[in-house]
């Protein structure tokens, strides 16, 4: 953990924690949450949940570049070849085929377009790989991209074919928050299907039993306070009882103007930090049981 950039100018005492107001940093925040020596376990102590994000915190942040996004790239002819009668896949090639449409219509070049459904599956089939790789290929985070990517990873999440990767710290420093007596949620801009699916099948485990809950972006944007605050209503704590862990600024401030705990995650390949020296940061989860 560092405490190395944290700036001390003043202190006092706020409902029996340290409180720290800075000279600087008073254009966002007039106060940040100060770490005395004993700063990471007092949070600790005093929060009863523990709430998680994913990538870059839980998990390698490139695994859903490295490993989600090219099951689908390579997969994607074969999937479809083995599904193409389901209805559920029909269907999601329609609103496919209704996205290329209104794609042109808005005025994108080279748009692969999709088949009608008159034509036979060996016409249309290279239509719909075609398009899946195009969009993938701009990063684009369609409805019905997102739809078909998430009935590929299923499959491939349940046949063993993809195993969700946490990092070793992890399920340990889990286990013992559990004995400890706190609950521990996730709240990641992926699904929360998709967030059951990675940790429920993971390398090393199944990491489910442990947690109490999953929020995604249907609670809110992870950049707006407001989401924090629906957050700590559901699982009815008061915003001063949740630590957030999390390897994103802008997140981190919502979270913090909520009234939350945070601690930012420095994890290998993670963006470096603009403001390192507004939050605590931790290297591992160890450093919550460190003591
Ligand atoms: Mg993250």
């Amino acid at each position: 953990m560092n405490y190395q950039n944290i700036q001390f100018s003043l202190f006092f005492l706020c409902e029996d924690q340290f409180v720290l107001v800075t000279n600087s940093w008073c254009s966002n925040w007039n106060f940040a949450i100060a770490m005395s020596a004993n700063g990471v376990q007092d949070v600790f102590h005093k929060a009863k949940v523990i709430l998680l994000d994913i990538e870059g915190t839980t998990t390698p942040i490139d695994f859903v570049t490295k490993t989600l996004f090219p099951y689908v790239s390579e997969n994607i002819a074969s999937y479809l070849e083995a599904n193409w009668s389901s209805e559920e896949i029909q269907h999601v090639i329609n609103e496919l085929r209704k996205q290329a449409e209104c794609d042109t219509e808005e005025g994108l070049k080279n748009v692969p377009m999709i088949k009608s459904f008159v034509d036979s599956k060996d016409d249309a089939l290279p239509d719909v790989v075609a398009n899946v790789h195009w969009q993938m290929s701009l990063n684009r985070k369609t409805t019905s991209l997102k739809k078909l990517q998430g009935f590929m990873w299923k499959d491939a999440y349940e046949s063993g074919l993809i195993k969700g990767v946490v990092y070793d710290d992890v399920i340990p420093v889990l286990e013992k928050l559990k004995i400890k007596g706190k609950r521990i949620y996730i709240y990641s801009s992926g699904s929360v299907q998709a967030q059951k699916l990675l940790f429920g099948h993971l390398e090393n485990g199944n990491l489910l039993p442990l947690l109490d809950g999953h929020f995604d972006t249907t609670t809110g944007s992870k950049k707006q306070s407001n989401s924090y605050l629906k957050i700590a209503k559901k699982v009815i704590v008061d915003p001063g009882e949740v630590l957030f862990l999390t390897d994103v600024e802008y997140e981190a401030d919502a979270a913090r103007e909520a009234g939350f705990h945070v601690f930012i995650v420095v994890r290998p390949g993670n963006k470096p930090l603009a403001n390192a020296d507004q939050y605590i940061t931790i290297e591992t989860f160890k450093d919550l049981v460190a003591q």
